[in-house]
């Protein structure tokens, strides 16, 4: 088939036909194993029948009505369901169409409660290197990957990037994991300090780090530390679970591993599971009713928000998640992956760090592992993952490569919950045969 739709991939790809748990079917029958749900999409799989349902039931009813107008049940059947497992203080949700979108939305909430406050000199977002919040302009902005931003540089918005929370790179030799944590968290004060604490409007993080670092938890009480100096200083904690979310790493939210709760929080990906495009920005009822009390609303919007379809389908998805064992089973089924890659990749001369948390787990490449140094990025070695991958018919999330502080290429697995042991050993299976043909070449 041609090609015409243009999207990510340079070249032909193949044409995805068919989606049967967790595999995907090309026009010509090939099954690939769905290592990474996409991007940390595709949760349920590829043909989870309550959420077709749900979808189709609403398809029924009514398919848009413009949230200038009305709400609609399921938009506040998903929002109640949301709210009930929140962290705690969040009790508001604005529902969009995804990831970017929440961030967009998160940034603008955040700003408008400043001005609500009286606190107009509060609009710098401080951020971390290797982290990804989308690829609009103000969530790009705030992400601190090199190589996504520097094309657009000149028309991104001032932001302030810390180095990350990242223990395999980070933390020095004899240094426990909670100095460590306090350490990395000490880069937040400081930079609050150097930019004047009554400018900063709000501090961004995924708990999780997913695109650009693969599957990097934090390390001690690293988020505690973080919540301490914002609230100190008046600044909002807004939390990016777009990726990490919505039970991926075994919890609900990834921040309850944390012990932490956000001002705000963004998710999207697990949210639809693939079955429909939604995303949402979850808020504090301090900054609610702070705006509701203020100029009453929140001065934003887009046509598809909360969008009745998508809101069905995110609402099925939630039951699904909650009600039907599967973060247990994300628990399981995440420690039986990182047994299984510790197994095989353990002792690989070039697979530095193993990490991540429940069924959202990295792979660090390296060329040489006491040294911890990265290939050289010429050698392009995450496309060839990438590739050898596909044609072993494993799709999987191969990033980096790129000279970004001081992360290499990685690999980022994210398979459904669904996912079984012996398919787990399958994912493994092949994957280390794309590893093989991708260092060889
Ligand atoms: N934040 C994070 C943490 C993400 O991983 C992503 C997508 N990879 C986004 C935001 C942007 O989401 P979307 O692609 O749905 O706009």
């Amino acid at each position: 088939m041609a090609n015409h739709v243009f999207g990510r991939g340079s070249g032909a790809l193949p044409t995805a036909t068919r989606g049967e748990g967790c595999y995907i079917y090309d026009e010509a029958g090939r099954a690939y194993l769905d290592g990474s749900g996409g991007a940390a999409v595709s949760c349920l799989g590829h043909s989870d029948e309550t959420v077709r349902a749900a979808i189709h039931a609403q398809l029924d009813q009514i398919a848009f009505a413009h949230t200038g107008f009305f709400t609609s049940e399921p938009a506040e059947a998903l929002a109640d369901k949301l709210i009930a497992h929140a962290p705690d203080g969040i009790d508001r949700v604005y529902l969009l169409s995804g990831g970017s979108e929440a961030v967009e939305a998160a940034i603008k909430l955040a700003r408008q409660y400043a001005l609500e406050i009286g606190q107009p000199g509060r609009h710098r977002i401080i951020a971390r290197r290797q982290s990804y919040h989308g690829n609009t302009l103000g969530a790009l902005a705030a992400g601190g990957n090199a190589w996504r931003r520097e094309k657009y540089a000149p028309l991104l918005m001032e932001t302030y990037h810390i180095d990350p929370c990242f223990e395999y790179h980070h933390r020095h030799d004899g240094e426990s994991l909670e100095d460590y944590g306090q350490r990395a968290a000490q880069a937040l004060e400081d930079e609050i300090q150097r930019l004047g604490p009554e400018t900063v409007l709000a501090f961004i993080a995924e708990p999780v780090v997913g695109a650009t670092a693969g599957a990097v938890p934090s390390a001690g009480d690293y988020f505690k530390h973080i919540r301490e100096i914002c609230d100190r200083h008046g600044v909002l904690l807004i939390l990016d679970e777009v990726m990490c979310g919505m039970g991926r790493t075994g919890t609900f939210f990834a921040c309850e591993q944390d012990g932490v709760a956000p001002d705000i929080v963004t998710i999207a990906k697990g949210l639809g599971a693939g079955y429909a495009p939604i995303g949402a920005m979850l808020s504090s009822a301090r900054i609610f009713n702070a705006i509701a009390q203020g100029s009453g609303s929140f001065q934003h919007g887009h046509t598809y928000h909360g969008h009745p379809l998508a809101a069905a389908a995110g609402n099925a998805v939630v039951s699904r998640i909650l009600d039907d064992g599967l973060l247990p089973q994300v628990r399981d089924r995440g420690d039986a992956l990182e047994a299984a890659l510790r197994q095989r990749f353990g002792q690989h001369p070039h697979v530095g760090d193993i990490r991540g948390r429940g069924l959202f787990r990295g792979i660090e490449l390296v060329e040489d592992r006491d040294t911890k140094q990265s290939f050289d990025p010429s050698r392009k070695l995450n496309a060839k993952v990438k590739k050898a991958a596909m044609d072993e018919g494993l799709i999987c999330y191969p990033a980096g490569g790129t000279v970004d502080g001081r992360v290499g290429d990685h690999v980022l697995l994210a398979p459904p919950f669904i996912i079984s042991e012996d398919q787990i050993g399958e994912l493994v299976d092949k994957l280390s045969n794309a590893l093989d043909r991708a260092l060889a070449a």
